[in-house]
């Protein structure tokens, strides 16, 4: 076990990032989020632009569309900007590093935002009618605050063993992570409307990008796939120019995933979701050249530790009992499983991370 004293916190990875790009002279954007964090700080999703006036050609990384991730976004968002500082860069090209777009999540160490959202199922037109999940409707009274009780879990776990029994870990992983629109309360909400990070996140984008000719865009996520191995992906509704592009650059290191109600993959991820960052980021960028890139970097196995740890999460919240031993333990468990402890591991992904940022760099840079 390491000591509470270690426990990153949102404070320090906020402290660290704004000190390593004022160190570079990066131009600082702070766009404040109106709730506090844990321990009662100011919320702030942060944008570093590298840029001289005028480029058209951008590096994007996005990092805590699921909170507690972003400890992972956040450590190569900042070692990244140390190491490009000592390289020769294309002036040609801009840096643009949108640290932690969930604020809120990354502080409580949760997935979910604010409003109990999974961001990654919030990017949707919530004009047209939303999609329906009957496998989660068979479940979600696993999920209430009814079963935030030692006794009320005891039957929610028993529940969810039986449903794994009866479809498979796979087929309840898949279907569960297409997201819901009906429960608050539940689990993988995707939302009644646009979150304050989708909101964000948009006019960030039209901000710096908006007149932009190309890109490259990461966003930064760990929990899925084997330990240690971090996975490119692109995910995407459909295909579209940008993938092709990524494809070229990356040869047998991509992952090209296309996603639909029906759609299944084995690299945990979920393909039956819809309002995913990726596809809102191409939509965003229509009539650019442009991709968008996922970096997942796998942690401890799924069903046995990363959902038990998430449960365990959402339980803690549903109770509303939000400090004491047993709060920082569930706290502990979730940060683990999303960002190890193990020196290897996040060594193994930021030098991963790091060769993935700098073939784009070099793609953009080659473009005339
Ligand atoms: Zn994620």
């Amino acid at each position: 076990m390491h000591s509470a004293a270690a426990t990153p916190t949102y404070s320090q990875l906020r402290e660290r990032f704004l000190a390593t790009a004022t160190k570079h002279n990066a131009q600082l954007r702070h766009y404040p989020h109106p709730l506090k964090g844990m321990q009662g700080e100011d919320l702030f999703t942060d944008v570093a632009v590298f840029a001289k006036p005028g480029v058209k050609k951008w590096l994007v990384s996005l990092s805590g569309t699921h909170g507690v991730e972003g400890y992972y976004g956040s450590m190569c968002q900042t070692q990244y900007m140390d190491y490009l500082a000592g390289k020769a860069r294309d002036e040609d090209v801009g840096i643009l590093v949108v640290h932690l777009i969930n604020p809120w999540g990354v502080s409580w160490k949760r997935r979910v935002n604010e409003d109990n959202m999974d961001l990654n199922r919030n990017y949707l037109d919530f004009s047209q009618p939303l999609p329906e999940n009957p496998l989660y409707e068979s479940i979600h009274h696993l999920f209430t605050k009814e079963c935030a009780t030692p006794e009320g879990r005891k039957k929610s776990n028993e529940g969810w063993q039986k449903k794994i029994q009866e479809v498979g870990y796979a087929e309840v992983k898949n279907k569960l992570g297409a997201g819901q629109y009906k429960h608050q309360d539940g689990l993988q909400f995707g939302g009644f409307g646009p979150s304050w990070s989708n909101i964000t996140l948009r006019s960030i984008m039209q901000e710096y990008l908006g007149d932009s000719t190309d890109a490259i865009s990461f966003d930064l996520h760990t929990g899925a796939g084997p330990y240690g191995h971090p996975m490119l992906m692109a995910i995407a509704e459909h295909d579209y120019p940008g993938i092709a592009d990524a494809q070229r650059i990356y040869g047998a290191w991509l992952y090209t995933i296309l996603t639909g109600p029906e759609q299944v993959t084995d690299t945990g991820i979920s393909a039956a979701c819809t309002g995913y960052t990726s596809q809102a980021m191409v939509d965003m960028m229509q009539g650019k050249r442009f991709t968008q890139l996922v970096v997942e970097c796998g942690t401890y196995d799924s069903e046995t530790v990363g959902h038990v740890a998430m449960r365990d999460d959402h339980f803690q919240h549903l109770s509303g009992e939000l400090h004491g031993k047993k709060f920082d333990q569930v706290k502990a468990a979730i940060l683990e499983f999303f960002f190890p402890t193990d020196d290897d591991w996040r060594e193994l992904v930021w030098v991963r991370t790091r060769q993935i940022f700098d073939k784009a760099l070099a793609d953009l840079s080659a473009r005339g």
